[in-house]
């Protein structure tokens, strides 16, 4: 795309996605000269193919069924179906203007950036359509791939979220296998577009990373969505039909659908690339760093999906900053993944940060949780959602999870994070007035009880 008069930088960042594009804007506002290099599109998985167009689509479902319950709020609408065309014209329409923005900053931030695979061929080098690009510092940013399972091949009517976003037309069926973020996430959108929609999931709740509590409510809150699905139970095989697929569960039972989505996880990408030619340590695929997100070869960092913890855009952007600040001598904070705040977009949506209830009893032995029913909120019943928030406190000390679900709360995560970050006692945060009637207002009730004085709720 852009060439630099010779090939030397300070810094070479292979990957252009969440973390690669982040830590080069950063690294630029310190003066580096910088070089990202990206075989795809700059913007990566969340741009393309993940964050953005999976909550373009969540919105259109929202607005679907919006449209469909009008009457509940004495609206007359008449819902006439989904047109994937133009849904997929709206989820275009978001993704290419945000790329279209990005290519601007970096274009104007002056990275230079080349267009390729690259390949690791020196611990400074990294070779790319016959150049080779030399850095003080290099950066490995190539984020991770849709994993499946044994037997559980990608093609025809079985599907990673990668096809998912590319359909020209709603299924009639679909089986999900994966109750964790993405599952539930697509599973939402599909009931929302008038699909059948059945979860298969190898542990025993949906969303088995999030607190046990805020699983039992999704797993609510889909039943009466009409979300089926099966929990503790193994995909065993699946069998290809011209007209559909019939998946098998250890049980013996067996489910018909038009198409499968594989949703079981994502794994590095880091094959081929040449890491450990030059000697950087890879665990399966993954890269390890210590907390400063340096691998073992001095000189080569890494950051985002590629380095084992949190799968996420903002923990990427987060990591790509600190690499700037660090290798520009700033001295930053290490990035932690507990004090990351986490959101799964389904409806309704889940929203969390730090340890969960079982998590703080093992780190802490004792601990106080509150559980603040949204059936006391008046934002809430506007909305006519169900939920909780739930916080979780060190005995006798600072809030160290703060767990919520109900509609809209993807958006609260942001005072929730700080609650958790800046370790606040429910009665700091008792003494700051949320304003009434939003779902922001929830935390505050949760905080005012946990501080023992309740406002709309029993203590
Ligand atoms: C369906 C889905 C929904 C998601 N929703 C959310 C969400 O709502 N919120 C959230 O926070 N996260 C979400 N994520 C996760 C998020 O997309 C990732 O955490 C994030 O993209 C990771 O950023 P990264 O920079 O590590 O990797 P990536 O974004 O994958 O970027 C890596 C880049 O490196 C390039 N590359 C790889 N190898 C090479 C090479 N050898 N040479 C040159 N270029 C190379 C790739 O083309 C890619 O552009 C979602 C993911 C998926 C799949």
């Amino acid at each position: 795309m852009t060439d630099s008069a010779d090939n030397n930088f300070d810094l070479v960042i292979l990957g252009g996605g969440s973390g690669g594009y982040a830590c080069a804007l950063r690294a630029v506002q310190l003066d580096l000269k910088v070089a990202v290099i990206e075989k795809d599109k700059l913007g990566g998985t969340c741009l393309h193919t993940g964050c953005i167009p999976t909550k373009a689509l969540l919105h259109a479902a929202e607005v679907a069924d919006a449209a469909r319950d009008s009457a509940a709020v004495g609206v007359k609408t008449t819902f006439d179906g989904i047109d994937m065309k133009g849904v997929n014209g709206f989820k275009e329409a978001v993704v290419s203007r945000l790329y279209r923005g990005l290519q601007g900053m970096i274009k104007g931030a002056g990275i230079t950036v080349y267009e390729g695979e690259g390949k690791l061929v020196g611990t400074d080098t990294v070779e790319v359509g016959g150049q080779r690009v030399t850095g003080k510092n290099v950066v490995l940013a190539t984020g991770s791939y849709a994993r499946t399972l044994p037997g559980l091949e990608i093609g025809g009517r079985v599907i990673t979220s990668e096809q998912a976003l590319e359909l020209y037309e709603v299924p009639q069926s679909v089986v999900i296998i994966g109750g964790s973020v993405i599952g539930v996430e697509f599973a939402s959108v599909w009931k929302s577009f008038g699909a059948d929609v059945t979860i298969v999931e190898a542990l025993p709740t949906l969303v088995p990373l999030e607190d046990p509590t805020l699983s039992k409510q999704l797993e609510r809150a889909f039943r009466k969505r009409k979300i089926a699905f099966k929990t503790g139970s193994r995909f065993t095989g699946v069998e290809h039909h011209d007209d559909r697929v019939t998946v098998s569960l250890e049980s013996g039972d067996t489910l018909d659908a038009d198409l499968v989505l594989v949703a079981v996880g994502r794994g590095p990408r880091s094959e081929g690339f040449g890491f450990e030619d030059q000697g950087v340590t890879v665990d399966r695929g993954w890269v390890p760093t210590n907390e400063r997100l340096a691998t073992n070869v001095s000189g080569i960092y890494a950051v985002g999906d590629l380095v084992p913890g949190l799968q996420l855009a903002h923990r990427g952007f987060a990591h790509g900053i600190f690499v700037a600040e660090e290798i520009a001598g700033l001295k930053p904070m290490p990035v932690i993944d507990s004090g990351i705040p986490r959101v799964t977009y389904c409806d309704p949506e889940i929203a969390s940060v730090g340890l969960t209830e079982p998590q703080a009893r093992e780190k802490y032995g004792e601990v106080d949780t509150y559980e603040y029913n949204l059936g006391g909120n008046g934002r809430s019943q506007i909305l006519q959602t169900a939920g909780l928030v739930k916080l979780v406190r060190e005995k006798d000390g600072p809030i160290v999870g703060v767990h919520m679900v109900g509609a809209r709360f993807g958006e609260q995560v942001g005072e929730a994070s700080l609650i958790v970050n800046w370790e606040a006692f429910p009665e700091d945060v008792a003494q700051f007035v949320h304003a009434h009637p939003t779902q922001n207002e929830a935390l505050g009730e949760a905080s005012l009880a946990l501080a023992g004085k309740p406002l709309h709720a029993h203590a």
